[in-house]
C-alpha cells in the first residue's frame, strides 16, 4: 500500500474533552464523524494512550468542538502537542460545562456537540466510541479548519510542489531561511514570521528574541535546527 494513497483523505479539526470524577482532559483530533442522523450519532477514534481517552472509557460522555481555520497554532499546541498529565489544558481557556458535566471548549469554536458513548470499537492502536448526540449549538459563523489547512498553511508544512509554494517564494526577503522545531517538526518560515507570536512576517529566525517559543509544542528557540534548501 502506498502510504501517500491514505494522505489523500480529507479530515477536520476538533477538540475533544472529557472527564474523570472532578478532573477534565481535553485533545486535538481529527477524526470525528457523523454516522447517521436518526438517531443522530457521530464515530471519533482515539488513541489509547491519550489521558482523554482514560476518561471518556470510563465516563461515557465526551465533547466536541468544531475548530474556526483562524484557531492560532498555539492554542491547538496547547491542546494537542501536551498531556493532561503534565499541564492544566484549562487554564486560561474559555469553556462552559455541558448537559453531561464535561467541558466544551469555546475559544476559536464554530459549533460543538456533546455525545453520550454507548457503543466502542477497538482497532489496533486507538478505540472508535460511537456516541449519540445530546446536544449541539452553534457559537459563531465561519469557516472550519481542516486538517490539511493546519499542516500546509499554519504549520508551514506546504509541499515544494505545490502551486502554493511557488507563488510564496516570488517575494523577495532579506532572509528567507526557514527552522524546524525538533520536538513537534512546526517549521519556521521567515516570509510568514509567527504573527499569532508576535512576529512580523519577513523577521528572519536569528532576529527573534530568545524568550520566543515554538508555537505549536512550546519548545525554546534553541530545539530549532537550520533546514537546508
Ligand atoms: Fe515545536
Amino acid at each position: 500500500m502506498n502510504p501517500k494513497a491514505m494522505q489523500k483523505l480529507g479530515y477536520g479539526l476538533y477538540i475533544v474533552c472529557s472527564k474523570k470524577e472532578d478532573k477534565y482532559n481535553g485533545q486535538i483530533a481529527n477524526t470525528i464523524f457523523q454516522v447517521c442522523s436518526e438517531p443522530p450519532v457521530i464515530a471519533m477514534a482515539i488513541n489509547r494512550q491519550n489521558l482523554t481517552h482514560e476518561f471518556i472509557a470510563q465516563s461515557k460522555v465526551f465533547t466536541g468542538s468544531i475548530l474556526s481555520q483562524d484557531a492560532p497554532l498555539s492554542f491547538i499546541g496547547n491542546f494537542g502537542f501536551k498531556s493532561g498529565r503534565q499541564v492544566d489544558k484549562f487554564e486560561n481557556v474559555h469553556y462552559k460545562l455541558g448537559e453531561t458535566l464535561v467541558p466544551i471548549v469555546l475559544d476559536h469554536t464554530l459549533a460543538y456537540l456533546e455525545a453520550k458513548v454507548f457503543n466502542q470499537l477497538e482497532v489496533g492502536t486507538h478505540t472508535i466510541f460511537l456516541g449519540e448526540i445530546v446536544e449541539g449549538e452553534v457559537v459563531k459563523e465561519g469557516d472550519p479548519m481542516t486538517y490539511a489547512y493546519y499542516h500546509q498553511v499554519k504549520r508551514g508544512t506546504t509541499p515544494k510542489s505545490a502551486p502554493s509554494y511557488v507563488e510564496e517564494t516570488k517575494k523577495v526577503v532579506s532572509n528567507t531561511i526557514k527552522y524546524k522545531c525538533n520536538v513537534c517538526g512546526y517549521i519556521y518560515d521567515p516570509e510568514k514570521g509567527d504573527p499569532d507570536g508576535g512576529i512580523k512576517p519577513g523577521t528572519p529566525f536569528d532576529e527573534i528574541s530568545d524568550s520566543w517559543a515554538c508555537p505549536v509544542c512550546g519548545a525554546t528557540k534553541d530545539m530549532f535546527a537550520k533546514m537546508e534548501e
